[in-house]
């Protein structure tokens, strides 16, 4: 019989609270649940495709669909088509979703093969909640590869595959035109809490191991989808820092300065500094904080706040990433936590409940010492009550306040999130010309073997950085545009005082606006006037906000020619029905 697999994420709703899930932390949008929380009409709403599908499926023989933000009613109907095997990837709070439709095919398709994958495969006891055939835990390509009898070392092909699913700025709709980059998964870093790294055995596993790779896979995307940005979701980047220096040199190469967004531990930053970093194209990191008592190696001895300063005065956006409730956490220390991390003066902060993850080394010393609650799983995603026992907060409901009020006083302290990175991202513009223009004053060129500018005999004109810094003023031009909204909608004097300098920041250097800016600028005010009443018309029905959900997207791989991009584009069962273009705010 020929195998056909179906490939599913859990099903939808999301971010709603019923039978299956909760809605606290469960939206399927990444800042709007966890960074930009509570910044209300300010908050850049987008969800995220379910990424390693997509790899899987680009990179298996076996014909394969990809079934995405599916409703229930989807998935009933695609399972309807006829597949061999199906994988469900899902997290460990959706594990109700996954019993679900695991328990639907047993029972309506019983000669389907169930193979589960993603984080959730780590839960201890999942044999007697999910029913199923196989577990997929850790790398899955090569894991599917063998199951298929599929040569697992086969050279490995990066999907195409635009950033969000969907994306709305101050209630208007944008048209995102980024794309996403998984260059490797797991970290060798280990932090105790960390579910990436120990998914992986606390290594790392390169999917496209060389910089040629990942410059070859960024061409290969620019050419069919016309991306020039990328999101690298590779849990610490600049940890493989021969490889970032070689795809550098082949951007340098072919005059092309891509844009990157990354993630990377502040170890690596401060090793490759910033200038390799600006020259790179990073326009967002990414940077693990934890606690300003962090026993973290990848933090220690090092000056966060100024490592940030410098990196958003070249201007890098930074998001921090701090988590609540560590054992030395009591009243007064938590809050001392909050406002250093606040005082560090990000552009964005992710704050979530230190939570002991299955397959963590923090979930079993939390076992061990008796510590682990066992809630229902459903519970387990870092926004509610604490998993663990606690050595001082143990009253649940403090564990979603002081998270919720560290998102409010971020807010009120530092404005909106996307008013920060506008003033780095102008500033930034300002510093790379000048910086510019001292080297060329002094004689200074890229050392490509030392990573840094030197002396040079004989200099010429940097068109690599010429061209970055072209680049760099296209952002700063687009990002001036939620200023009128920013100041319109500010939260306090503060945030208003502040949307007011970075507007007159943006005319000093960039000029005045256009007519066409002047225009966005005013219809975003409109729209996000739209969108303020219907956050305010969900609040008085007792919400935190408006809840967007993600519209299903079914992609079949054809069997033949299943690597060629536009073939797939013509196999699609169905045609998109969100736009495919994505990011670039
Ligand atoms: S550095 Fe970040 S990705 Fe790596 S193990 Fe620590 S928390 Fe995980």
């Amino acid at each position: 019989m020929k195998k056909r697999l179906l490939l599913a994420a859990v099903f939808g709703p999301y971010g709603v609270k019923n039978r299956y899930a909760e809605a606290l932390g469960m939206q399927m949008e990444l800042l709007n649940n966890q960074i930009t929380r509570a910044q209300g009409v300010h908050s850049p709403r987008q969800s995220y495709w379910t990424f390693p599908l997509y790899f899987l499926a680009e990179n298996i023989k076996v014909e394969t669909t990809v079934l995405d933000f599916p409703s229930w009613g989807d998935f009933k109907r695609e399972l309807a088509k006829g597949y061999t095997h199906v994988g469900i990837n899902f997290i460990i709070p959706n594990v109700l979703k996954a019993q679900r439709m695991a328990r639907y095919i047993r029972k309506h398709h019983p000669e389907t093969v169930i193979i589960l994958g993603g984080y959730g495969s780590a839960i201890p006891d999942l044999q007697s909640i999910v029913p199923h055939d196989e577990l997929c835990r850790g790398e899955g390509i090569r894991w599917l590869r063998k199951y298929f009898g599929e040569d697992p070392d086969a050279p490995l092909r990066h999907p195409v595959i635009h950033g969000p699913a969907y994306e709305y700025l101050y209630g208007a709709k944008g048209r995102p035109r980024g794309a996403i980059l998984m260059p490797g998964v797991g970290c060798e870093n280990a932090c105790k809490f960390c579910a990436t790294s120990h998914q992986f055995g606390k290594s790392y596993i390169p999917l496209l191991p060389k910089g040629e790779d990942i410059f070859r896979a960024c061409c290969d995307i620019q050419a069919k989808i016309g991306s020039k940005g990328f999101t690298i979701l590779d849990e610490n980047f600049l940890k493989q820092p021969g490889r970032a220096v070689e795809l550098l040199k082949l951007m340098n190469k072919q005059g092309k300065p891509f844009v990157f967004d990354i993630f990377s531990s502040a170890e690596v930053i401060k090793k490759m500094g910033v200038d390799f970093l600006v020259r790179l194209g990073v326009r967002m990191i990414w940077v693990g904080v934890e606690s300003r008592h962090s026993e973290f190696d990848k933090t220690r001895g090092i000056d966060l706040k100024e490592l940030f300063a410098d990196l958003k005065r070249h201007g890098i956006v930074v998001q921090a990433s701090t988590m609540l409730f560590q054992d030395h956490h009591d009243d007064e220390s938590i809050r001392a936590d909050i406002d250093y991390v606040i005082g560090l003066g990000t552009d964005f902060i992710q704050f979530m409940n230190y939570t002991p993850l299955p397959g963590t080394t923090l979930w079993k010393e939390m076992e061990s010492a008796g510590r682990l609650k066992h809630l229902p799983y459903r519970y387990v995603h870092g926004a509610g009550e604490l998993f663990q026992v606690h050595p001082h907060i143990n009253d649940r409901k403090k564990h979603a306040r002081y998270l919720r009020n560290a998102f409010i006083k971020k807010y009120r302290v530092g404005g909106p999130g996307v008013l920060s990175m506008a003033e780095t991202i102008i500033q930034g513009y300002s510093k790379a010309k000048e910086d510019y223009r001292f080297r060329r004053l002094n004689g200074l060129a890229w050392d490509p073997g030392l990573n840094r500018y030197v002396e040079s005999d004989k200099p010429t004109e940097d068109e690599f950085m010429k061209a970055r810094i072209r680049m760099m003023r296209r952002l700063a031009d687009n990002i001036r545009m939620i200023l009128l909204p920013a100041l319109v909608f500010a939260p306090n004097m503060n945030a208003r005082r502040k949307a007011a300098r970075t507007m007159e920041l943006a005319d000093r250097i960039l000029g005045r606006p256009t007519m066409k800016q002047r225009l966005i600028s005013c219809v975003l005010v409109a729209t996000g006037t739209v969108e303020w009443i219907r956050i305010l018309f969900s609040k008085l029905r007792g919400r935190e906000g408006v809840v967007h959900q993600p519209r299903c997207r079914i992609t079949t791989y054809n069997l033949l020619e299943k690597h060629v991009f536009d073939v797939e584009k013509e196999t699609l069962r169905l045609p998109y029905r969100d736009s495919m273009e994505t990011t670039a705010w």
